[in-house]
């Protein structure tokens, strides 16, 4: 039969809490919210794990400076791990009444040791559960919508943290016979099962910060990937693979796809008059005017220097005739705020259909032929690219 005893539980959960904060201190983030989320939960299990570990040295009663150490140490480590996750969670947590509630705990766990062990166990129990029930608080958006599945995990793992020391809290008080060294009451069962807990928990909480850290990073990382940097809507890349249900829908035969591509006239001549800065200002406001004027399901790409693809499901030519005339008209009378003043701009758009088999590439080819005739017209047009010749389908030869 599996016997722990609590002295050893408390060992292996403060090694435990030390690897937790050897691992969290060693990752590496250049985002400055995730990287004070991982300092401050390290501290906290680096507190822990120090806390516990130094039980080694034994006790020989409630008020022996190991046990005291241990009991404020594991009090303010946890703290510092629910201020970590808090970080985590995107909460700001207020100094004041954190480090009020904080203190409230320590106070009342130095009022308790000197009621005897029982009320010693019940109150220092009741008092981590109170801190972890602030850290569930903090990331009740992990446990109601979760990102991924290790924010939803380690909401979770907090829940778990709460009820076991609401568990220790309400087993002490149930307890009428002689006080133990190590302050644990209840059937030999729970206290071996507390004992596994208290043994991975740190090394699993550790984890699980570190994966919702890493699901950050790499959403993160994709986002950039995709976005242009200056305006904030798709870049050239993102808009292959984005493009490929609306070409797929296409293609089955559902809706058509209207592919325009806008340029800004005499873009260089802002540029030269107003300075680079001011042209970039032109750039974000007409990304946020092309935005504004489509539906939520057409695209906004930038596609080149003062360039914009707008893939856009349409219900036939006549209707993405509109949407083109539409747009380069909200354009024309749109002010542009470049800071000192404002600006008119025009843009001259070439528009061409998705049809049949046809692939973006090709639609965008004729897009741009199109937008290349708009420039020679005298810009501040639209001009609409032929359609896609079918291929002839031949008779059949007897
Ligand atoms: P056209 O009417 O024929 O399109 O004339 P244009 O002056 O707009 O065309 P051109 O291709 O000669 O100029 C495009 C300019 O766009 C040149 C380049 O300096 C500018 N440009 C490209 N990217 C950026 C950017 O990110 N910011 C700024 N401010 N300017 C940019
Ligand atoms: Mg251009
Ligand atoms: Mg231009």
């Amino acid at each position: 039969m599996l016997s722990i005893d609590l002295l050893t539980t408390y060992v292996i959960c403060g090694a435990a809490s030390c690897a937790g904060a050897l691992m969290t201190s060693l990752a590496r983030t250049g985002d400055a919210a995730l990287a004070s989320a991982l300092r401050r939960s390290s501290l906290g299990f680096a507190l822990l794990g120090l806390s516990l570990l130094q039980l080694v040295r034994g006790v020989e009663g409630p008020m022996a400076a190991s046990m005291l150490l241990a009991l404020a140490g594991t009090t303010v480590g946890m703290a510092a791990v629910g201020w970590g996750l808090a970080t985590l969670a995107g909460r700001s947590v207020r100094l004041w009444p954190a480090v009020g509630l904080l203190a409230g705990v320590l106070v009342a766990q130095g009022w308790a040791l000197g009621q005897g062990p029982k009320s010693l166990s019940v109150v220092y129990s009741a008092g981590i559960a109170l801190l972890c029930l602030a850290a569930t608080w903090s990331l009740r958006d992990f446990l109601l919508r979760p990102q991924n599945w290790p924010e939803a995990l380690l909401g979770w793992a907090i829940v778990g943290w709460v009820v076991s020391y609401a568990l220790r809290a309400a087993l002490a008080l149930a307890h009428d016979g002689p006080a133990t060294a190590y302050h644990a009451y209840g059937p030999d069962w729970v206290l071996r099962l507390l004992g596994i807990l208290y043994g991975v928990m740190p090394v699993v909480m550790a984890t699980l910060l570190l994966s919702v850290v890493n699901a950050r990073l790499a959403a993160q990382l994709a986002q950039r990937a995709s976005t242009d940097d200056l305006t904030g809507v798709l870049n050239r890349r993102a808009l292959r693979e984005a493009a490929v249900p609306f070409v797929e829908r296409t293609q089955r035969g559902g809706e058509q796809l209207a592919v325009l591509l806008l340029d800004i006239d005499h873009f260089k001549s802002i540029n030269d008059t107003h300075g680079h800065l001011a042209g970039d200002a032109v750039l974000r406001q007409l990304a946020g005017l092309l935005q504004a004027q489509l539906r939520r399901d057409a695209l906004v790409t930038r596609f080149g220097g003062e360039e914009f693809a707008l893939v856009v499901p349409v219900a036939d030519a006549q209707a993405a005739a509109r949407v083109a005339e539409r747009v380069r008209d909200a354009v024309a009378r749109q002010p542009f705020d470049i800071g000192s003043g404002s600006l008119r701009v025009t843009v001259s758009v070439g528009l061409a259909m998705l049809t049949g088999r046809e692939t973006l590439e090709a639609t965008l080819q004729r897009a741009d032929e199109a937008l290349y005739r708009a420039k020679g017209a005298g810009r501040n047009r639209v001009e609409t690219a032929q359609r896609m010749a079918e291929p002839a389908v031949l008779a059949p030869a007897f």
